[in-house]
């Protein structure tokens, strides 16, 4: 029976996917029914064994997206492991902490290198095989700092706001080809990204009283958005930046 949600036969690449909130949407992508190619640059066995799990085909791709080097190779690999590609999830990013008068031309590279360059390079290179094949969707993982400015991270604000413009460029390219793009903005995830602002008890403290829904996220909470903008039941979203945030920006 065709179901909306259903991601049977199709292909999905999720980058940074062996921890936080790239394992959640790949698990989640593998319930559905998709094969999951996991890129990044740790061990992905955690992974594997949950994608495993729920019945689906996993491939791991060693690559380090802190340059675009490997991008090509990711694409040519994952077609290469099961014969084609639906699905990108351009998920691995890194935050760095400083005062903007103290901020260091390394941390600004690093942080828009990672979470912007390679995301954009690895979405043309996917989009080039979507758009042949008159079909595809992908999924920038964006952030709450791409619609508020944030303290102490103005590289990793430049590339969650630089990231939402991108995705709307590229919907405005690729609807019309059958391609969709949207991003996903995850509000506060109890993850490694967010281990310094969870030890510091004040800011914590601040954080957590201004989510409507009382709690930190948890990366299980990001699989259903994913899944959503993953399918058919999302045919008709173009240029989108979907919030979970358990309220944050209803505040
Ligand atoms: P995380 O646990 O730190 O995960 C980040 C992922 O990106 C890891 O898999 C990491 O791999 C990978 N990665 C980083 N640099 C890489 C590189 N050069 N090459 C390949 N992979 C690389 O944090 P997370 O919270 O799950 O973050 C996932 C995404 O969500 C990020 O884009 C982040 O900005 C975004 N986000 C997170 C939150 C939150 O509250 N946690 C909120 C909004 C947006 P390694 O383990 O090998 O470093």
């Amino acid at each position: 029976m065709t179901h909306l949600f259903d991601l049977s036969d199709k292909i999905a690449i999720v980058t940074g996917a062996n921890t936080g909130i790239g394992q959640g949407i790949a698990v989640a992508l593998a319930e559905a029914g998709a094969s999951i190619a996991a890129v990044g640059r740790s061990s992905m066995d955690e992974t594997r064994s949950l994608v495993e799990k729920a019945g689906a085909r996993f491939h791991e791709i060693r690559a380090d997206l802190g340059t675009i080097a490997p991008v090509a190779s990711i694409i040519e690999e994952t077609q290469k492991a099961f014969g084609g590609l639906d699905i990108l999830v351009n998920n691995a990013g890194i935050i760095r902490r400083n005062d903007a008068v103290d901020f260091t031309e390394a941390d600004w590279d690093a942080v828009m290198d990672t979470n912007l360059k390679s995301a954009f390079f690895l979405a043309q290179a996917a989009g080039r095989h979507m758009i042949a094949a008159g079909r595809g969707k992908i999924i920038n993982i964006a952030s709450l700092l791409s619609f508020q400015g944030g303290i102490r991270i103005p590289s990793y604000t430049a590339s969650k706001s630089g990231l939402a413009g991108i995705t709307r460029l590229l919907a405005c390219e690729w609807a019309a080809k059958g391609v969709n793009v949207n991003a996903i903005a995850p509000g506060y995830f109890v993850t490694n990204n967010t281990t310094a602002l969870r030890e510091d008890q004040d800011r914590s403290a601040q954080i957590l009283a201004r989510i409507p829904a009382g709690r930190w996220g948890d990366p299980s909470d990001i699989g259903g958005a994913a899944v959503f903008l993953a399918s058919k039941a999302s045919d008709y979203v173009h240029g989108t930046v979907l919030p979970v945030d358990g309220g944050w920006l209803a505040r």
